[in-house]
């Protein structure tokens, strides 16, 4: 494996080319505008600065890293020399059909497909294709340069020597890798999502505060960060989309989304990206500024 193809270079498209490069593969980085690509960059060469900062890079090793990143507006162009493409885009089923069957087209035939979707079935995603058996989840978890999880999804059709290539891949990324099955949420979002929706409906039902709820998980459980807090880092549309896929998957009543978070969704109280969710941030940043303003 020499050349990466990273489609999508949003948050996590940005991270995995940044990581890809870092371990010396030359990355091919698409995306729709120019700017987004530019943008992406720019984030990646900011990153490489705090680890350069804290020396755990040298500033040869950052600029050999950004010289080995190409970027590409046509999907083509970017994924014909590809022994892997990591898909990144946006979590939109239609989107990423339409994108496999083009990778399936334009890319070398031996070439792996991985996405990254937190809760798009692989197995459907590999059915577009005509090599299913090299059809693979590659779920990085976010900030992809600091998170030491890979979740590789085989799909219901995945071969044992591509699981074994994206395995050992990940481990050359300095990644620690764990295989699993193709089911609603694998099992990062399938754990996490219903903890973070009965923290939701702790809520809801009075039984406390949003900074009650949130102290409990962390001082009791030793969570980095509590339930609600992560909802809004997360973003809570993304939550209650992953909700509907465990809710419509599984046909399971536990799953069903809290009416509270569906109403703050449509309401347009989003977590960080819209400055509000469970807490109120500081707009364009993570940083908390205060407590909840609906509630207590
Ligand atoms: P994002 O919105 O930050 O980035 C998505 C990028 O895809 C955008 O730059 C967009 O322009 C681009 N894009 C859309 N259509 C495209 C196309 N046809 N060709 C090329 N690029 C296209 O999203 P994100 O948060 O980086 O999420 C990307 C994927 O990673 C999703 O499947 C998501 O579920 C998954 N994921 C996200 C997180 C997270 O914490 N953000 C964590 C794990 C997995």
């Amino acid at each position: 494996m020499k050349s990466i193809s990273v489609v999508g270079s949003g948050t996590m498209g940005n991270g995995i080319a940044h990581i890809f490069a870092q371990h010396g593969y030359e990355v091919s980085l698409i995306d729709i505008k120019s700017e987004f690509l530019e943008k992406a960059l720019t984030t990646i060469s900011k990153n490489m600065d705090r680890q350069l900062a804290k020396g755990a890079i040298s500033q040869e090793e950052k600029d050999a890293s950004l010289s080995r990143i190409s970027t590409f507006t046509s999907l083509e162009d970017g994924v014909k020399q590809a022994d892997l493409v990591v898909e990144a885009a946006t979590e939109n089923m239609t989107l990423k059909l339409d994108i496999f069957r083009q990778l399936d087209q334009f890319s070398p035939p031996k070439a792996i497909l991985a996405s990254n979707t937190s809760s798009i079935s692989i197995t459907k995603i590999a059915a577009v294709t005509k090599r299913p058996t090299q059809v693979i989840g590659m779920h990085f978890m976010n900030p992809v340069p600091v998170m030491k999880l890979v979740e590789v999804i085989r799909g219901y059709a995945t071969s044992d020597e591509v699981t074994k290539t994206v395995m050992n891949l990940s481990r050359n990324l300095s990644k620690d890798p764990v295989e699993v099955n193709d089911y609603p949420g694998f099992v990062a979002n399938r754990i996490l999502m219903p903890m973070i929706n009965e923290a939701i409906y702790s809520l809801f039902e009075g039984v406390a505060g949003v900074a009650e709820i949130d102290t409990v998980m962390k001082l009791g459980m030793a969570h980095p960060m509590g339930p609600l807090q992560l909802a809004d880092f997360i973003g809570l549309d993304v939550c209650l989309s992953i909700l509907k896929v465990l809710h419509e998957g599984f046909g399971n009543p536990k799953y069903a989304p809290c009416p509270l978070l569906v109403n703050m969704v449509e309401a347009g109280f989003k977590g960080v990206k819209t400055g509000e969710g469970f807490y109120q941030y500081t707009v364009g940043s993570k940083e908390l500024v205060v407590a909840p303003r609906f509630f207590k």
